[in-house]
């Protein structure tokens, strides 16, 4: 192996996904020398497989419902169908124009780009295309992969991955997607929308999850009006290949069959075979551990992203990253809230949140200090105009600062942006109630939410 002692550089990193890239960009400003070395694209999963392409398909999706429910608002369109190719077109521009950008920024940033697939080999080195890159310091984010469990073979054909359904070149005529959580529900709002039969089978009582139970209430509610079906409390119990598709039988009893099975049960670190354990990184099932500042037990080595278990989203990828490099260039750092993170499910309708839900609020201050109220958005008179239904619902601590922020709607996820600011700055309903929000805007819900918390509704009856 041959070791080019001449460089060192400051910051070494493994991966070059949002995790990665952000602690390299970040890093490459605060005047750090950085190598980043990735073995892909650039840009990793958010980029390619990830939040974007699911994004350009979701409004593809919205254009096509848009198209068929034209005439609810006047307009004469026609919807004639779904040209596979055209938006696959279209999802591909907006992930090369971003690609290109984001090529160029690297590069501009005087950051070493390294094309490769690297290997820790040592506490202070990586090793990639027969070369010893040193560092004084390493940052692991090889993130994440699509997840399965044992019996169940992704062959990419009729049962696929995420990364499958992105490409896939035909419209099935019908699905099932193992998993309700975000990736699923995405899924599952795309193909409904360009006319896929679509059934939803989640071992857990609720789809989303994680989010407010009230969430997920409106959410099923809604995917039942747009025909989504959905078996819950159904765990998975095998896949058997028909004829035509796939058969899978639920440990309760059911039997459904579809053309494609996409699997979306969550996804697994990347750590193995990489060198991790050997240079005595401790980990936990795969997954790299970390303090609340991204180091390692091991003092030259952080880990960001996917790889490190906390919530697996790019914009906590990129917070993990900028944290790691202004931390290693030796900028003051606190440590990230997890709670005060936005959460976005992208589908039609959105789920939006930021803090906690009522079931954790609860856990933490006691029942009787916690406060509830609902916002419908039938009151919302730009809503209205979309012609869209949901709610807002805040957790309030009693007599103090808002701490969760749930919400149910079309363009919710637009709205998360205040939301957070609410709940990180620990604002009370009173001090949100007097903020005046533009009319007739959506951002006007969140307001009246909380004039109606601060016990001055307006448009809503006491
Ligand atoms: C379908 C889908 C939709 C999503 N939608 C959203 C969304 O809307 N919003 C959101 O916030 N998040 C979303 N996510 C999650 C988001 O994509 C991830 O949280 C994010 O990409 C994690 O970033 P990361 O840098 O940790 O890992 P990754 O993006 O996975 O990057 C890791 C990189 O490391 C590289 N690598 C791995 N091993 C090696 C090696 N040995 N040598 C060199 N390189 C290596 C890989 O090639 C990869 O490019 C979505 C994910 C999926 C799958």
């Amino acid at each position: 192996m041959a070791n080019d002692a001449s460089t060192v550089f400051d910051v070494v990193i493994l991966g070059g996904g949002s995790g990665g890239y952000a602690a390299a960009l970040r890093g490459a400003q605060l005047g750090l020398s950085v190598a980043l070395i990735e073995k892909g694209e650039l840009g990793g999963t958010c980029l390619h497989r990830g939040c974007i392409p699911t994004k350009a398909l979701l409004h593809a999706a919205e254009v096509a419902d848009e198209t068929r429910e034209a005439a609810d608002f006047g307009v004469l369109a026609t919807f004639q169908g779904i040209d596979i190719k055209g938006v696959h077109k279209y999802k591909d521009d907006v992930v090369a124009g971003l690609y290109k950008g984001l090529q160029g920024l690297v590069a501009s940033r005087k950051v070493t780009f390294i094309q490769g697939e690297g290997r820790l080999s040592s506490q202070t080195s990586v090793d990639v295309n027969g070369q010893r890159i040193e560092g004084r310091h390493i940052v692991l984010a090889t993130g994440s992969v699509p997840r399965s469990i044992p019996g169940l073979d992704i062959d990419g054909d009729r049962i696929i991955s995420s990364d499958h359904a992105l490409k896939l070149d035909y419209i099935p005529k019908s699905a099932i997607i193992l998993g309700g959580g975000v990736i699923g529900c995405e899924f599952a709002s795309v193909w409904k929308s360009f006319g896929v039969d679509v059934t939803i089978v989640e071992g857990l009582p609720h789809l989303v999850p994680l989010e407010d139970e009230n969430s997920s209430k409106l959410l099923e509610r809604a995917f039942r009006k747009r025909g989504i079906k959905f078996e819950l409390k159904s765990r998975f119990s095998g896949v058997e290949y028909t004829a035509e598709g796939v058969r899978v039988s639920t440990e309760n009893g059911k039997s459904i069959e579809a053309d494609v099975l996409l699997v979306a049960i969550g996804r697994g670190p990347v750590s193995t075979g990489l060198g991790y354990e050997e240079q005595g990184v401790a980990m936990d099932r795969g997954y790299v551990l970390v303090d609340e500042y991204l180091r390692t037990n091991v003092p030259t080595i952080s880990a960001v992203g996917d790889l490190v278990p906390t919530l697996q989203l790019a914009h906590v990828g990129f917070a993990e990253g900028i944290l790691v490099a202004e931390r290693i260039a030796g900028l003051k750092v606190v440590p990230i809230d997890y709670d005060g993170i936005p959460r976005v499910t992208y589908s039609n309708p959105e789920v939006a949140s930021v803090g906690l839900t009522e079931a954790k609020a609860v856990e933490q201050y006691g029942k009787e200090k916690v406060v509830t109220l609902k916002y419908n958005l039938a009151g919302n008179g730009k809503s209205k105009i979309l012609k869209t239904a949901g709610e807002i619902k805040l957790v309030q601590v009693k007599d103090g600062a808002v701490v969760g922020v749930h919400m149910v709607g079309a363009r919710m996820g637009e709205q998360v942006g205040e939301a957070q600011l609410i709940y990180n700055w620990e604002a009370l309903p009173a001090e949100v109630a007097q903020l005046i929000h533009a009319h007739p805007s959506q951002s006007e819900a969140l307001g009246e939410a909380h004039l109606a918390l601060a016990g001055k509704p307006l448009h809503a009856h006491d």
